[in-house]
This record gives structure tokens, sequence and C-alpha cells, in this order.
């Protein structure tokens, strides 16, 4: 996203909008202090929440006519611009919320996604590609239907394309199929990453509950003092399972 300098009005009603907080004033002379408004446009992950607020009376916002890799900044951050290059809609998959549709998360296996960036904070791929990596070294593997693996070089090393790996997003979500016994180490493996990246990600697990209702992945998870909080997002099973065992 840009500001046109000439049309800004220095009115800063842009400002508030913005989910990185990365619109800022600059004097238009040193002799005067009259001021116009600024993008930064390398951290700018192309959201367009600024444009959409449709504040800036002066029509100076705009969104250049930006060529790849640039392009998936806002694919990945507005909802509303389709995944032209990966042509995987969204930020990651909807697998998480669709499992008893999909049945692709069997009894046994537990699907792991690091929601990688947040609001206020965003992601570049070259920390995404850092826990990546790590994961990818323990065997994982990554959901072939997601726009972050489809932005590797190669899925089996987690290392993405070198003209993707400075480009940066609201978030980006790394989803991956693990079988329950290598559970634990996959998410010490994450633990022991987490203060190497220089963004906020959390880590989502998706399983199916066992015969007798008891949550396999809890046992797991406390044997290991990851916190287990009662609060969540929970699907109560209303789509039509396409597999036989969900
Ligand atoms: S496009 Fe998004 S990140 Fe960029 S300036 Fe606008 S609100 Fe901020
Ligand atoms: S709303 Fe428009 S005129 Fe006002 S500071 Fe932002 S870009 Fe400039």
């Amino acid at each position: 996203m840009r500001i046109d300098k000439d049309k800004c009005a220095g009115c800063g009603q842009c400002i508030e909008f913005c989910t990185l907080g990365n619109i800022s004033s600059r004097r238009r002379n040193p002799k005067n202090s009259k001021l116009y408004y600024e993008i930064d446009e390398d951290d700018c992950v192309d959201c367009g929440v600024c444009l959409r607020a449709a504040v800036c009376s002066a029509d100076a916002l705009f969104m250049p006519n930006y060529e790849w890799p640039r392009t998936i900044r806002s694919a990945f951050s507005d909802p509303t611009v389709e995944h032209r290059e990966t042509k995987v809609a969204g930020r990651g998959t909807e697998e998480i919320k669709t499992n008893e549709i999909t049945g692709r998360i069997k009894r046994g296996f537990v699907g792991i996604s690091c929601e990688m960036g947040r609001p206020s904070v965003g992601a570049r791929f070259s920390d995404i590609e850092k826990v990546a990596t790590a994961l990818a070294s323990l065997g994982v593997e990554f959901e072939s239907n997601n726009p972050c693996t489809r932005l590797m070089a190669d899925p089996k090393t987690g290392i993405f394309k070198d003209e993707v790996k400075n480009e940066t997003v609201l978030s980006a979500i790394i989803e991956m199929l693990v079988p329950l016994e290598k559970m634990a180490e996959v998410l010490e493996t994450i633990r022991g990453i987490a203060s190497q990246v220089d963004c906020v990600f959390s880590v989502d697990l998706i399983t199916v509950l066992d015969e007798d209702n008891s949550i396999p992945t809890l046992p797991i998870l406390r044997s290991l003092n990851w916190p287990v909080l009662p609060n969540g997002k929970m699907n109560t099973g209303l789509g039509r399972p396409l597999a036989k065992e969900v």
C-alpha cells in the first residue's frame, strides 16, 4: 500500500486503521509544520484495511500494481484477494475446522498447525521457514493443499523459494499431519524454535476423540507441561463425513 504524498492532506485519519502501526507522519518542509503521511512499504503486508476503512477524503491511499512475489502479501493478508500463485485460498487450509467432513485426520494421528504472525506483528517467510525447516528435519508431512506448502522450494526440507523469503504477511499457517507417537517430539521442537523467530505464533492441535470420548492428545500435553485451556473452538460435527472413520 502507498500514500500519494502530493495528495495527502496530512489529516492522520488513516493511522489508527493500520493493522501493523505502519503509517507515520513526515514534515513537508523542515521550515514549516505541514505534514504528510507515509507507509513503510517494506513492512506493509498489503492487507488493505486502511484503504477499506474509506477515511481518506483526499483519495491519497492506493494499492500499487505490485508484481510477484510482492503479490503474496495481499493474498495472505487480505481475505478479499485470491491466491493467484498458490491456488489455495486464505492463510492456511480450512482443515482445522472441517475434519468432520474431510476425515483427513484419523485416529492415531494429530493435525498440528503453527499460525505464524497476527495483527500488529505479522510474519516474514524467513521466520516461517525457521519453524518449517526445524519440523521438516523430524520428517513431518506438510499439508499439500496449503498455500505455505505451495511456496516451499522443497516441502521435504521446509525451505521456501528464495524470492518469497523476504515477503511479510499478516498471518500464515504451516500445517502438518503427525502420528500421535511423534507428537511430543514435534511440540518440543516447536517450543525450542519459538525463541529464534521474530514474530508471535500459536499452535493448534486437531484430533479425533477416542472410542470412549477421551482426548488422545491430553495426556501427551500434560506430560510435556503444555498448558491446556478449557476454552477453544469446537466443531459439533454438523457436516456430513466423507470418510468412514471420523
Ligand atoms: S495495507 Fe495494511 S499494513 Fe499496509 S498500511 Fe494499510 S493497514 Fe497498514
Ligand atoms: S487519511 Fe488520507 S489524507 Fe489523511 S493522512 Fe491518511 S493518506 Fe493522508
